[in-house]
């Protein structure tokens, strides 16, 4: 059994589901749970329409929902001849779940309508590319995620309940490889015990395939991506970026924590309590070798670098020259946590604390307007910070030549430093 994942921009247009189907007929033998997530950029789009139905603009939240239809519908007409009326009245079934909803008023808070709206640019994508492979004779197995993956009802960031749902993966998943060796199901999506549709966060389909590799004992899970395999820096931001052949799960941990955009943070856990292998590998040629992700040590790495810009820098100073110890810090963890905010990086001094944040601008003010009961504040924005980990000296200096160091954190394996 081997679990693979394809995220958005692998099913994007026809050709790249094409080209799906030719990555699974070069491994067509085995048993596999196949974890696809919304087409291209849907969940985005879906985003929109929530924001407008939210905002009391019905009219507008219909239309932005029917251009996601329209293109569905077109992917679908491209790729299916025979299949295409059973494929239309599943997409129609899904539409109307939306649609309902988009009629009434909203009446429960924003995440709720989120999960609700947004959760169905995965039953989409995958109703698509089920049909299409059923019908070029990859014969598999459709099947809801929402009836497997329960969580909670924390909307917009759910907790899956680890027990119902290995539960349910043995009793209905399981038996489902004896009919195809294939099942397609949905990432990033799961429903609470009374049927409410729940998502596991932004770009969560990568912990949803994690899941499964776990719960079915896989012996891999592969993430198809559009890079060549992981690399050391993001290629968009360095030309000279490299690929890393092997990695292990405790870098990719830390590689996520400092916002590389490699695999969803959550998903290592999952593979490393059962030493299950992950693979990225490219979907535009899969003869690369892409990285492989397991439980070795590995000898030696290259600086691996990690740059995030629109940082702000939030500077939080007692008002009375007074030491800032655990009680206003206490109130500003309380106040992170309130907010839903995660700093980039802290740093404590005698009488002021230093934040660096995302530039989330409604959060920042609400929490500037909060946190100035007990501090004097000072915002700064537009900055960037770079993280190196495994770094020379030489490789900090060339990064940070010419620019303005304002703050910098060292450990003996990773530097962080605020520049400008
Ligand atoms: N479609 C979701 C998102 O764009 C989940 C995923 O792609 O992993 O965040
Ligand atoms: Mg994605």
């Amino acid at each position: 059994m081997k679990v693979f994942k394809f995220g958005g921009a692998s099913v994007n247009n026809v050709e790249r589901i094409k080209n799906l189907r030719t990555i699974l007929l070069e491994d067509n033998f085995e048993n596999k749970l196949i974890v696809i997530s919304a087409m291209g950029k849907t969940t985005n789009a879906l985003e929109k329409v929530t924001d407008a139905f939210f905002n009391e603009n019905p009219n507008e939240a219909l239309q932005l929902f029917d251009q996601i239809k329209k293109q569905h519908l077109s992917t679908a007409k491209y790729l299916l001849v025979t299949n295409y009326l059973a494929c239309e009245e599943q997409l129609q079934h899904f539409f109307t779940e939306v649609e309902w909803l988009l009629h009434d008023k909203p009446q429960r808070d924003f995440d709720y309508y989120y999960d609700q709206i947004v959760c169905v640019g995965e039953l989409l994508s995958t109703s698509i590319i089920s049909h299409y492979l059923n019908e070029t004779f990859i014969k598999n197995t459709w099947i809801d995620v929402r009836d497997v993956i329960r969580t909670d009802a924390n909307f917009r960031d759910a907790t899956i309940d680890w027990n119902f749902t290995k539960q349910q993966i043995s009793t209905f998943v399981v038996p489902l490889f004896n009919i195809n060796n294939l099942v397609i199901t949905q990432g990033y999506i799961g429903a609470t015990e009374e049927n409410q549709c729940t998502t596991l966060g932004r770009e969560g389909s990568d912990y949803t395939a994690a899941v499964f590799a776990n719960m079915l004992e896989a012996k891999s899970l592969t993430i198809w991506k559009d890079v060549p395999a992981v690399m050391n820096a993001d290629p968009k931001q360095f030309s000279d970026a490299e690929t890393i052949s092997e990695l292990n799960y405790t870098e990719v941990i830390e590689m996520a924590y400092y916002g590389a955009q490699v695999i969803h943070p959550k998903t290592i856990k999952p593979l490393q309590n059962k030493n299950i292998p992950l693979f990225v590998k490219c979907f535009t040629d899969s003869s690369l070798l892409g990285t492989c992700i397991h439980n070795k040590f590995i000898k030696k790495l290259p600086p691996i670098i990690v740059l995030k810009e629109n940082q702000v820098m939030m500077e939080l100073s007692s008002k009375d020259f007074s030491f800032v110890e655990e009680k206003p810090i206490a109130t500003l963890f309380h106040l992170f946590e309130s907010l839903k905010i995660k700093p980039n990086l802290m740093q404590n001094g005698a009488i002021s604390i230093i934040c660096i944040l995302d530039n989330h601008t409604s959060k920042i003010e609400k929490l500037a307007t909060e946190a100035a009961s007990i501090f004097d504040v000072t915002i700064t924005k537009n900055l960037t910070l770079l993280t190196i980990r495994h770094y020379t000296n030489e490789i900090f200096e060339k990064l940070t030549k010419g620019k303005k160091i304002l703050l910098l954190q060292k450990t003996t394996e990773t530097v962080q430093s605020l520049i400008s």
